[in-house]
């Protein structure tokens, strides 16, 4: 069969749980995919749950070939900004992980956002819901199925991936934090299930791809 559609897998936030346990399963499935960090947020956590350090992330990206996104430095809501915080949050981690794709912290973008990320990055991904095109209508706002525990399935997912591949689409799938053991955070996924959905993915004539890779 003719290989068709691409699916992109990001992660957001670089939580230390998915650093421990979806680096391993992405590299055992030989899989590149997509984190999204910030530089130094507060305390070193989100949603409750520690982070890994941006600099962790670029090793390991350098070792398996995955991309590093920027996800601003604080995990900033870049549209509550004045125009010198959001050149910051915008500059700092273009440089510091030398990447050129952008993921909006909570997906929170405007139209003066996107001006000024465009200064730096030549992608950015939102959590606008649906399959991308291929290429892309608008490479700075590009679309995803943004997982979270009430929309997430093994099932739900491949159905996903199947569409991408019928209709030659491109799918960017968002998840945030992933482990082991079930979580109480909205956006979260069990481990058994993403590695359920990979061998799904990877049994299918489709193109996994990082987005960088994709355009
Ligand atoms: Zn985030």
């Amino acid at each position: 069969m003719k290989n068709r559609g691409v699916i992109t897998l990001a992660f957001d936030d670089g939580y230390q749980a998915v650093y421990d346990e979806v680096l391993p399963l992405l590299a055992f499935y030989n899989i590149h995919a997509v984190f999204a960090v910030p530089l130094t947020p507060k305390d070193n956590v989100i949603a409750g749950e520690p982070i890994a350090h941006a600099n962790k992330w670029l090793a390991a990206a350098q070792k398996y070939g995955h991309e590093i996104a920027a996800h601003s430095i604080h995990h900033a809501d870049l549209t509550a900004l004045s125009q010198s915080e959001l050149k910051h949050e915008l500059e700092d981690p273009s440089a510091e992980l030398s990447t050129k794709t952008i993921v909006y912290p909570g997906g929170a973008h405007n139209d003066h956002v996107i001006t000024s990320a465009k200064n730096f990055y030549t992608a950015g991904r939102t959590v606008l819901h649906g399959l991308e095109t291929l290429p892309p209508k608008d490479v700075m706002r590009l679309h995803t199925i943004n997982f979270t525990k009430k929309n997430f399935s093994v099932l739900r997912a491949n159905i996903h991936a199947l569409r991408a591949f019928v209709q030659n689409k491109w799918l960017i799938e968002t998840y945030h934090f992933v482990s082991k053991k079930s979580s109480p955070l909205k956006h979260s996924t069990l481990l058994a299930d993403l590695d359920a959905h990979l061998d799904f993915i990877t049994s299918l004539p489709i193109s996994i791809k990082t987005i960088q890779e994709a355009l």
